[in-house]
């Protein structure tokens, strides 16, 4: 928090570490999620946006106001600012007097001597609110950070016991040999030995959890070769959460996993496509008691739910589920392999929800910071090119053996797609949330518009929602950052 001359400009502080059970975090510049400190969800994070705030001189360094920025207006006259040359994706709040300074800031290149005194103090927490640059600094944010995050999601098997009608994999096939997991971990360690990163594995299906044994070996092997290749290593589950037994949830928190539960509602939303098949029963209950015994045991818990025709009207009671245990969650928009589909959510309609379920948000803010990952593929903890890491640092490993960019390509001919850079599609490349968004799966993009390089049919869901979320970010700083003020 900056209060100069009365003048104030809120932010949260900047504290960088790893997470529970070796998550990296990108940022914990808020107050992580009781359960979890990123969101996650089928995808994979991109594989750019690591970073750190420019080190300059304010005092005489050549500047100029950062653009594009969002802003989101706020109670009170306040503003909420975010800008693509803040690393960290942390949000601003102005009141209105630095607003105004900062709209008064030169056109173009300015010295800092050149302004009034009082004026000059503001310059330093706007840059690091990213909301002054170098003038020499580029357009795209292209910072300089660690090695990335290689994510492998492992397919152990593609049988499950559910029957969720949107899934897209093939229950018929083999289960994942340990010769082949070797084979293939083997050279993913090797390669990350060589250039540096971590491997994080996404162990998934199908249900993993119907070949626990087989998880439980392949997890080991793992570790093994990462301990040999002297490469930090993280687990995950994806899971549906109807066969986390205590013991098995024991196991995943003391071998450090972070667990994904596929969750598409409340109660009969959930039940309407989670039905175990032969039983002809819901799995609501089962996967709700999973989850409440996760967070007693501080699992890093995470709940990805797929949004579809059936359940989006459930999506406020959603949110406040997920609220109420403490996990951070991530809204999947169903990404079909034809456009339209059926079962795609009308997209007036999953706006009007979206806008309900932010209603809600609004008033009953949680303490830490919930929308880096809440609105499908966008990301609003760093700024980035590419909507996912899709064979850049993310690949699929199948149960056959077969390797793709993405698990939806697993099989498929043209697995090898490449998410592009958002100032590649030209719907997107002048969009002023296109470092957060990145134009949307590239996948999806193909089966709507028969090119990777579409804005996703989303899009106008994401306009109308974004500034939803800079203000929700923008309020959350207010109410924790601003009651010091008070
Ligand atoms: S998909 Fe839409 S919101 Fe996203 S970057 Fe492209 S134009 Fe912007
Ligand atoms: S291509 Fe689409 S489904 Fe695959 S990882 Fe990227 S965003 Fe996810």
């Amino acid at each position: 928090m900056t209060n100069i001359s009365g003048v104030l400009i809120l932010q949260q502080r900047l504290e960088i570490s790893k997470g529970k059970g070796g998550a990296l975090s990108q940022c914990d510049c808020a107050p992580p999620s009781p359960s979890a400190r990123w969101p996650q969800c089928d995808c994979a994070c991109t594989p750019a946006g690591e970073g750190a705030v420019l080190a300059l001189d304010t005092a005489t360094h050549a500047l100029r106001r950062a653009e594009p920025v969002v802003t989101a207006g706020l109670p009170g006259g306040y503003t909420a600012f975010l800008s693509p040359y803040e690393p960290f994706g942390r949000v601003a709040v102005l009141d209105p007097r630095a607003v105004q300074v900062w709209h008064r800031l030169p056109q173009g290149t300015f010295r800092p001597q050149d302004l009034p005194a009082a004026h000059r103090d503001l310059l330093e927490p706007m840059r690091m609110a990213g909301l002054v640059v170098p003038a020499e600094a580029r357009p795209a944010p292209l910072w300089q950070g660690p090695p990335p995050v290689r994510t492998y999601w492992v397919e152990l098997t593609p049988a499950c016991n559910l029957r969720c009608p949107y899934c897209y994999v093939d229950k018929q096939g083999p289960v994942l040999s340990v010769e082949v997991a070797r084979a293939f971990l083997a050279s993913v360690f090797q390669q990350a030995r060589q250039e540096g990163g971590e491997v994080y594995l996404k162990f998934a299906g199908g249900e993993p959890t119907l070949v626990w044994e087989r998880l439980v070996e392949i997890h080991r092997l793992a570790a093994a070769l990462a301990r040999e290749a002297n490469v930090p290593y993280r687990p995950g589950l994806l899971t549906n959460a109807t066969r986390l037994t205590p013991e098995r949830l024991d196991w995943l928190a003391r071998e450090g996993f972070s667990l994904m539960v596929s969750i598409d509602g409340v109660g009969a939303f959930h039940d309407h496509t989670r039905a175990l098949p032969l039983q002809g029963r819901g799995t609501f209950e089962q996967v709700d008691a999973a989850i409440r015994q996760a967070r007693a045991r501080d699992l890093p818990l995470s709940l990805s739910h797929t949004v579809t025709r059936l359940n989006v009207a459930g999506l406020v009671d959603f949110v406040a589920y997920a609220v109420e245990v403490g996990a951070a969650f991530n809204l999947n928009f169903y990404r079909p392999p034809q456009w339209p589909h059926p079962l795609a959510p009308d997209l007036e309609e999953l706006t009007e929800h979206l806008h309900r379920a932010m209603d809600w948000l609004e008033a009953h803010l949680p303490p830490y910071r919930i929308i880096d990952g809440l609105l499908d593929r966008a990301r609003f903890d760093y700024p980035h090119q590419h909507a996912c890491a899709a064979g850049h640092t993310y690949f699929a490993l199948g149960a056959r053996g077969q390797v793709a960019s993405c698990p939806m390509l697993l099989g498929r001919e043209g697995a090898s797609v490449a998410a592009p850079r958002v100032e590649e599609k030209p719907d997107c490349a002048s969009c002023p949330w296109r470092y957060w968004c990145g134009g949307g799966c590239p996948v999806l993009a193909q089966a709507a518009a028969g090119d990777i390089g579409a804005a996703s049919p989303y899009c106008p869901v994401y306009r109308s929602l974004y500034p939803r979320l800079v203000r929700l970010e923008g309020l959350r700083v207010l109410q924790t950052v601003g009651a010091a003020v008070a």
